[in-house]
């Protein structure tokens, strides 16, 4: 049965058992204001005109003076005449009373009359009687009717009571129990109401959907599960090392190479915290340095070095970050590669200095007056093979330190050294390049004759190579300041020109191997020279730097550690 059909019928049966109460009520009342009216009208009244006409009788002297009102009272009681016999007794007392009229003083007739009377208030005195009982018991029976009828209703009234709550409450708590489950993903879940009505067809929809779910849950697991073990196949597969970690930073998973290079088991690590696998494993300790991030990094394991380049990215899920993975990239034959390239560089450059060396002096000799005269061409063709044996010379010697940096063999002769033997030397090597161009190098130093602790030639170079940079920069008749100046137990060295200047965007890669400002004119330099100057530099525990402007002019600096004696 539909709920609301049910919920009909339970209204319309309290509807129907407040109406029948109602009609029994009315009725009841009715029944016994009927009978009791009966009583009074009937009997009641009778009683007393008899009363009156007894009295009217006893009145002294009976005469004529009383007859108008007997009469009156007659006049009624004939008019009630409502018992058996009564009508005759009436009938009686008016043949009776008609021939008194005539006679007032006849006692015989006034006898009769009373007799007559008496017989009227018998009749009524008995009906009376009978009536009540007549009423007593309807109105017992009424209220027996009443007592049945209602305590059959209050019964039916307080089953429906207790029992219709539950019709809606218990499915509506089934049901809100089994979204519960569906919530927290429990899609076995089925519910179970018997009611044929709209709560087991709403079981039904939910028991489909729960169906549908675990359905979907399951294949979508399937997949889930097929994609992960090609996912683990692929990076098992790789020839880089790579770790999961979560967001608390424990352990997700490690492929092959990486538990080659950790020397540890997926296994027994999988789901610690990787800080505390860091306590005892020196390279893990390396992965998770906060600065560890795009370094180099030579690792010995499986019996042999190799290099591998680190990456660390963050996995995120809608802005927030859900775990780490850190990739070890096998560099390697990359690296085999820059070394071949670095010796073969190397190689080079050291046999092609001897030459270079003897070219130029032959060039010089050339011009010498006691070899032979040369006209003013040959002069000037002699001063261009020497310009570019120079060049070639400073390339070479370049690609040399660039190839001793690359190897790691830069070797420092670190001795306490006074900045103007470093100064002094620096700019009598640029003097005659800053003289082609009529610029000036204004010297300024606040030094306190403190000295400082370096490899003088290398600082020499560095440098020469700012205030070669300056003037290979600047115009014609320009200036550039070199100033020295003590900070923080450190003595810096700056040099400032108002040339060209740099492009703000270029700043952070101008100490990069190889790198020219675009725009740079090809012939000019070979962008290694400030990539040597941060390794020398940085090697003897100093800080290197750039400020510049487009158009203004550029500051490059160094500072290096103060000599204590
Ligand atoms: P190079 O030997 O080619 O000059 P560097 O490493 O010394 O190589 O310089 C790299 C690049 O930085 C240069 O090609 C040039 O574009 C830019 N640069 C260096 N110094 C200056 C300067 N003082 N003013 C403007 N640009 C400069």
């Amino acid at each position: 049965m539909r709920l609301k059909t049910k919920l009909s019928i339970g209204i319309g049966f309290l509807f129907i058992a407040i109406l029948i109460s109602g009609i029994l009520g009315i009725f009841s009342i009715y029944q016994l204001k009927n009978d009791a009216r009966l009583i009074l009208e009937d009997n009641y009244e009778t009683l007393v005109y008899s009363n009156n006409m007894l009295a009217l009788m006893d009145r002294v002297p009976f005469d004529s003076s009383v007859f108008p009102e007997f009469e009156s009272n007659l006049a009624r009681q004939e008019a009630n005449i409502t018992e058996p016999g009564e009508g005759r007794a009436t009938a009686a007392v008016r043949n009776t009373f008609d021939l008194l009229k005539h006679d007032p003083s006849n006692d015989s007739l006034q006898t009769i009359i009373r007799r007559e009377i008496y017989k009227i208030n018998t009749a009524n005195q008995e009906a009376i009687q009978r009536k009540n009982a007549v009423a007593e018991r309807n109105a017992r029976r009424f209220s027996n009717y009443t007592v049945f009828i209602f305590g059959f209703l209050a019964l039916i009234a307080f089953t429906l009571a207790v029992n219709f709550p539950g019709i809606i409450s218990e499915p509506v708590k089934t049901l809100s129990e089994g979204i519960k489950a569906i919530v927290n993903k429990d899609y076995s879940k089925r519910i179970r109401i018997s009611q044929h009505d709209e709560f087991g067809e709403l079981a039904q929809a939910f028991n489909s959907m729960a169906e549908k779910l675990d359905e979907y849950e399951h294949s979508n697991l399937a997949k889930i599960k097929f994609e992960k073990s090609r996912i683990d196949t692929i990076i098992n597969q790789m020839n880089d090392g790579i770790i999961g970690l979560d967001e608390s930073r424990n352990l997700l998973f490690l492929n092959k190479v990486a538990e080659k290079l950790l020397g540890l088991q997926e296994a027994e690590i999988r789901g610690h915290y990787a800080p505390d696998i860091a306590l005892h494993n020196d390279l893990m300790r390396n992965l998770l340095k906060q600065d560890s991030a795009n370094k180099e990094l030579k690792i010995y394991a499986d019996g042999k070095e190799s290099y591998f380049h680190l990456d660390i990215l963050n996995v995120t899920n809608i802005d927030k970050v859900i775990g780490q993975v850190i990739v070890l990239r096998n560099i390697t034959p990359f690296h085999e590669l820059n070394e071949a390239k670095t010796n073969f560089i190397a190689t080079i450059s050291h046999e092609l200095k001897t030459p270079i060396a003897s070219i130029k002096m032959s060039a010089q000799l050339l011009t010498d007056a006691r070899i032979g005269n040369v006209n003013r061409e040959q002069e000037e063709l002699v001063r261009s093979i020497t310009d570019d044996a120079d060049r070639l010379l400073k390339i070479t010697s370049e690609l040399l330190n660039m190839s001793q940096v690359e190897t790691g063999h830069i070797q420092l002769k670190i001795e306490p050294v006074s900045p103007d033997i470093i100064i002094d030397n620096a700019t009598n090597t640029v003097s005659a390049l800053a003289q082609q161009k009529n610029i000036a190098i204004r010297v300024t130093k606040h030094t306190n004759g403190n000295k400082i602790m370096t490899d003088p030639e290398k600082t020499a170079w560095v440098l020469t190579n700012f205030l070669t940079n300056a003037v290979k920069y600047s115009l014609d008749d320009a200036e550039i300041e070199l100033t020295t100046s003590l900070k923080d137990n450190n003595i810096e060295f700056t040099v400032c020109d108002h040339g060209r200047g740099i492009e703000e965007k270029y700043l952070s890669r101008i100490f990069d191997r190889y790198f020219k400002v675009p725009g740079t004119p090809e012939k000019v330099g070979t962008g290694l020279g400030l990539s040597i100057s941060r390794e020398f530099i940085e090697a003897q525990g100093g800080r290197i730097w750039v400020d510049s402007k487009l158009g203004e002019g550029s500051t490059f600096g160094f500072s290096l550690p103060v000599y204590h004696a």
